[in-house]
């Protein structure tokens, strides 16, 4: 971190939409230490308080039950908007409001920017590109999206979402941000969202069967949460022309059968492999390319897949931990 960076985040206002869910609640925690008073705005839907728990008490720290489709009058100096569901059962439960969070939500915190004039940064996601036909995919591919389909309300929406983010740019003069952010993982991740990391080590764990959708041969490309933190941060404080959508994320590659056999052996896991139908427009292949991330931001990730799994594999073992805790009383 740099000092500069530090004094100016010391005189901020800083709101975070979807503050008290995975990426957010890290983003709180780091915000607050370099010195920012932190408003987490949540409405709960996939998020915890307990997640936000550790700064409850910190002077600068701020909790707001609030839905962001409905209007929010706050004074902040910028805004990270990360309230979304972002994992397929969840996004999924209720479409209409996956959709409504990502185009309501966003004309809301537009507004909100706008009026304030507060610098305003999009968490859109690498499902705006879909199931891509380029590999890896780069910040000018325009995506092979579904728009019928049951990932249709989170791709789509992402993607109105950065429509809505540009014309504000281009219309108001609103400055924008827009971070693509490829899957993640870390400590606090549902463990009941589905996602392949969690469920493998969950199942890993337990020494039961770890499920693979299809053949296990498709592709992801997985970033520690302290990495994609770190770009969040760089994308927000970059130079003023920085309004073209970022891709930020792990170009390390690796099929998801290969993630499977690294958990397995990680956790010392007596599990075997439960093969299970692949849902609808899965995605194939999915690796970022990062080059402007590398050059807008200097930004790459640094976490070894080793040290993130250690992390995370230690989070979960204290999840299964006090859940036993919790049944034996
Ligand atoms: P998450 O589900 O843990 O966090 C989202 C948070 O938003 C939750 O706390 C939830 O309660 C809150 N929320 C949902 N709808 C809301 C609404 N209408 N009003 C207020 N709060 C609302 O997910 P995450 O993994 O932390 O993702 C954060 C952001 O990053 C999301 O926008 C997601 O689309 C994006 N993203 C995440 C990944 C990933 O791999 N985790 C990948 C791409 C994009
Ligand atoms: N808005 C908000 N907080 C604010 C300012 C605006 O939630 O501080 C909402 C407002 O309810 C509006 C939306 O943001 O529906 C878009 O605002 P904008 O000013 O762009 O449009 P308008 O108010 O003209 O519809
Ligand atoms: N997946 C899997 N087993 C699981 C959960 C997921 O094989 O228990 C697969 C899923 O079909 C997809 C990949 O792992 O191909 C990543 O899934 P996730 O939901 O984590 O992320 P996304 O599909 O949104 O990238």
């Amino acid at each position: 971190m740099q000092q500069g960076e530090f004094k100016e985040l010391a005189r901020k206002r800083i709101l975070v939409t979807g503050g008290a869910g995975f990426i957010g609640s890290h983003l709180c925690r780091r915000l607050l230490d370099r010195g920012a008073e932190v408003l987490c705005v949540d409405n709960f839907f996939t998020g915890s308080r307990d997640h936000v728990q550790e700064m409850q008490d910190h002077p600068r720290f701020e909790l707001l039950r609030h839905d962001i489709t409905f209007p929010l009058y706050v004074e902040v100096d910028e805004i990270y908007n990360l309230a979304c569901p972002a994992s397929p059962i969840h996004y999924q439960f209720d479409p209409v409001q996956t959709t409504k969070t990502c185009v309501h939500g966003s004309i809301n915190m537009l507004g909100l920017a706008k009026r304030v004039k507060a610098r305003i940064l999009q968490a859109s996601t690498s499902e705006v590109y879909g199931d891509p036909e380029t590999h890896p995919q780069t910040e000018d591919y325009w995506g092979r999206v579904n728009p019928i389909g049951p990932r249709s309300c989170y791709d789509e929406g992402k993607r109105c979402a950065e429509t809505l983010f540009t014309d504000y740019h281009r219309q108001h003069g609103v400055p924008i941000r827009i971070a693509r952010i490829f899957n993640t993982f870390g400590p606090r991740m549902h463990p009941n969202d589905g996602r392949v990391v969690s469920n493998f080590i969950l199942q890993a764990l337990q020494d039961k069967p770890i499920t693979i959708y299809g053949d296990g041969s498709q592709t992801r490309s997985f970033c520690y949460v302290d990495d994609m933190v770190d770009g969040l941060t760089a994308l927000m404080h970059a130079p003023d022309d920085a309004h073209l959508p970022v891709n930020l994320g792990n170009p390390e590659e690796r099929t998801i059968l290969n993630l499977a056999e690294i958990i397995i052996e990680f956790v010392n896991s007596r599990s075997t492999i439960d093969f299970r139908p692949l849902p609808q427009d899965d995605p194939r292949r999915r690796r970022p390319d990062i080059s402007q991330a590398r050059e807008k931001l200097g930004w790459e990730p640094r976490v070894s897949m080793e040290d993130g799994l250690h992390k995370t594999v230690q989070y979960f073992e204290g999840l299964l931990r006090s859940r036993r805790e919790e049944g034996a009383e």
